[in-house]
């Protein structure tokens, strides 16, 4: 009978012949504990022995792979330059000098007698042969024209070859496995069977094999991931509890007439989107997807205004105080002076919208009369950070809520405060753009609305990158700094990120705060924020720099998201080598928020290839959209599959960004399978798949019968 993954994954590594206790432990340190864990650590790459050379035939420059035995190894620590490791390799016929720098470790992986791959260019140092930090397999003498090359935890001390082995008795006892697919569908998509895909991942004929083979499984990887997804949107569909609000009452059309600006196409076709959702009888489950400063408040608050006038609440949540408090600064200026019938007086009373806000830092006396409003209904809409979510939060009747920067809130978090309603509309909202498959891995839950429109009369942040450390480069930005201030506006100085640690963050800004207060700006009101600070300081600091009473706030990147002080006009970004694209653009962002012309100075050296890319990037262009798609392709999915919790691990094969086109196709297959049979009775392989390679539980909640 074909094998189950779930009978693999039930027989430990130690049932394998060549696994006793030792290597179990070193196989449990790579997190392989079960055949299945082993059988789906797969190849990193395969090496074609057919394109294998002898060192004597191997031209200069010329880019090549020789198997060869390690006959000397020297570790040389030397005054000037970085440590280095010399090896001569030897492949029988002739010798050749291999240098590894930075790499001391190899000192004691390449000892004498070792026979490994060493992939590399030869090129001459002082006349003599030789590669300089080749690429090493420890391939051993394993047989065979390709050879697969497992990854290897140095720690765990294990070699490649001795994987291999394992994983050649782990196949050999499984024989045939479970199909979950069927024919016609892999006839379709032009994919090999399970069974042939995993033989051939591990113990291809051909490269073109072991690419067949990988493409399978990826796919399927993809497929798991899609067919939850499309499940738990499909389920959400389902809800038929669904609060139908009024889309068409005078709040909204008064909130909307009486703003500053006319909506944008984008915000105007968002909305459109998003009332029907909140007309419709099921619970909305949307994303918002826009970039900075493209106006997601106004459609936020459109949302939450919806539910009032149906005579619910709306709950609006931010990932930090600081967001929290401004958001309950431009919600209220924007809601002033609209009112609501007054259920507590006579039959025409009106009152003032209201809104409340509650973070870490709302006092308890404060909380108890929110407590109070929200149970009896008078607070129409609580804006806050995830205070949100704890337990003595009791609203009279919550209708719709709105979650700020999605990224930083998981899923639970999402359902804890959709927990705080009966069934109410959800919409979720991220400033950090996607590409469209990562999209639909990363929220394909979700029904997804773009708002790919800035508000008209923006000008384009110009934005410069002044490589070079502390030099002259730096005085440009400092003058830009004078002159925007001499001309009554802000600027921002983001600090080096220097670790994760909020204090070490915190005491690098204070010194770069003395540093520019004393030397640089002496004559300006500089001010200093960071995450340290007490609440009250912070604010306290926050509301002087957007009324316009300090000239240059110096940050760390507690300023990333939302803050919104239009008058700001210049940003420096300090060391920005070691922020990733998402974050740099976010920072940017903070400024070119008016009409006026802004600018945006990285100051980094572009250090490593990335950092180059990166900076020369941010430096080119202003659409997020294109800087996701840069993102993906220098980082790969990790990070932005980061932001999911469930299912990541199941991605091993699988790439956001290789694998476009099979996201798409994934999603479609998971759509058909999961429409045609929602309890997939009729796909129990691929449902058993899904319980052990995703989320047990989920797969138990999503597909029960
Ligand atoms: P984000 O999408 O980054 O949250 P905001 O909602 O904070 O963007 O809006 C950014 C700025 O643009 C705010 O100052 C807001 O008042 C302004 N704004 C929003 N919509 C429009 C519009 N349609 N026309 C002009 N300005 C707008
Ligand atoms: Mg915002």
């Amino acid at each position: 009978m074909a094998r189950r993954l779930g009978r693999l994954a039930k027989e430990p590594v130690t049932s394998l012949r060549g696994i006793g206790p030792k290597k179990a432990d070193a196989l449990a340190q790579m997190d392989i504990h079960t055949v299945l864990d082993l059988l789906t650590h797969y190849p990193l790459r395969h090496i074609d022995r057919t394109k294998e050379r002898l060192i004597r035939d191997l031209e200069v420059g010329e880019e090549a792979m020789v198997l060869a035995t390690v006959r000397r190894v020297q570790f040389v620590r030397s005054r000037k330059g970085p440590p280095r490791v010399t090896v001569d390799i030897s492949d029988g016929k002739s010798y050749l000098t291999c240098t590894f720098f930075n790499q001391p470790w190899r000192a004691k992986q390449l000892t004498a007698g070792t026979e490994a791959v060493f992939f590399g260019k030869l090129d001459v140092y002082r006349g003599k042969r030789q590669m300089t930090n080749p690429v090493v397999d420890l391939v051993g003498n394993r047989t065979g024209r390709i050879v697969p090359v497992y990854p290897q935890s140095e720690k765990a001390g294990l070699s490649t070859w001795e994987i291999g082995e394992w994983v050649e008795e782990a196949l050999d006892r499984a024989g045939e496995f479970a199909e979950p697919l069927d024919e016609a569908l892999l006839d379709r998509l032009d994919l090999p069977g399970r069974s042939w895909a995993m033989h051939h991942i591990h113990a291809p004929e051909s490269i073109d094999d072991a690419h067949a083979a990988r493409r399978r499984l990826a796919f399927d990887e993809l497929l798991r991931l899609q067919v939850t997804l499309v499940s738990r949107k499909r389920m959400y569909e389902r809800e038929s509890k669904g609060i139908r609000h009024d889309v068409h009452g005078a709040l909204v059309t008064r909130f909307h007439d009486q703003l500053p600006f006319p909506l944008t196409g984008a915000q105007q076709r968002a909305i459109t989107e998003i009332s029907a959702d909140l007309a419709g009888p099921h619970p909305m489950h949307r994303l918002l997807q826009g970039d900075v400063g493209s106006g997601k408040t106004v459609v936020a608050v459109t949302a939450l205004l919806t539910a009032v006038q149906s005579g619910y609440q709306g709950a609006l949540m931010a990932p930090t105080e600081v967001l929290a408090e401004q958001h309950d600064i431009s919600v209220r200026t924007m809601l002033a002076g609209l009112t609501v019938p007054d259920e507590s007086g006579s039959l025409f009373e009106e009152r003032p919208v209201t809104v409340g806000l509650l973070t870490n830092r709302t006092t308890a006396k404060e909380r108890e009369r929110l407590a109070a409003g929200l149970a009896d209904g008078s607070i129409d809409i609580l804006i806050g950070t995830h205070a949100l979510i704890t337990e003595g939060v009791a609203f009279h009747e919550l209708g719709a809520v709105v979650i700020d920067e999605q990224h930083r809130f998981g899923v639970e978090q999402r359902a804890a405060l959709r927990g705080k309603g009966d069934d109410p509309d959800v919409l979720v909202m991220t400033a950090t753009p996607i590409p469209r498959t990562a999209a639909m891995t990363v929220y394909g839950d979700l029904d997804v609305t773009v708002l790919d429109e800035l508000p008209p009369g923006r000008t384009p942040v110009v934005t410069k990158w002044l490589r070079g450390p502390g030099g002259l480069d730096q005085l440009e930005a400092y003058d830009r700094v004078r002159t925007e201030v001499a001309a009554g506006r802000q600027a921002y100085v983001v600090c080096p990120l220097i670790d994760e640690s909020e204090k070490i963050q915190a005491k690098s800004a204070k010194e770069e705060f003395e540093r520019l207060s004393t030397e640089v700006w002496p004559d300006l009101r500089v001010r200093l924020l960071h995450g340290q600070m007490a609440s009250r300081d912070k604010e306290a600091v926050m509301s002087e720099f957007r009324r316009g009473e300090a000239d240059v706030l110096v940050s760390t990147t507690v300023i990333e998201v939302g803050v919104d002080v239009p008058n700001a006009t210049v940003m420096l970004i300090e060391d920005a080598d070691r922020f990733g694209i998402a974050q740099l653009h976010q920072l940017r962002g903070r400024v070119g928020r008016g009409s006026d012309q802004a600018w945006c100075y990285l100051l980094g050296e572009g250090a490593t290839p990335d950092a180059e890319e990166r900076l020369g990037a941010l430096e080119r262009t202003t659409d997020g959209f294109e800087l996701a798609e840069v993102d993906l392709d220098i980082r790969g999915e990790g990070t932005v599959l980061g932001i999911r919790q469930k299912g990541r691990n199941d991605l091993k094969l699988a790439s956001l960004k290789r694998d476009r086109e099979w996201v798409v196709r994934a999603r479609e297959v998971a759509f058909e399978i999961v429409d045609a049979d929602p309890g997939l009775v009729d796909h129990d392989v691929l449902k058993e798949e899904l319980g052990l390679l995703l989320d047990e539980a989920e797969a138990e909640f999503l597909f029960k019968s």
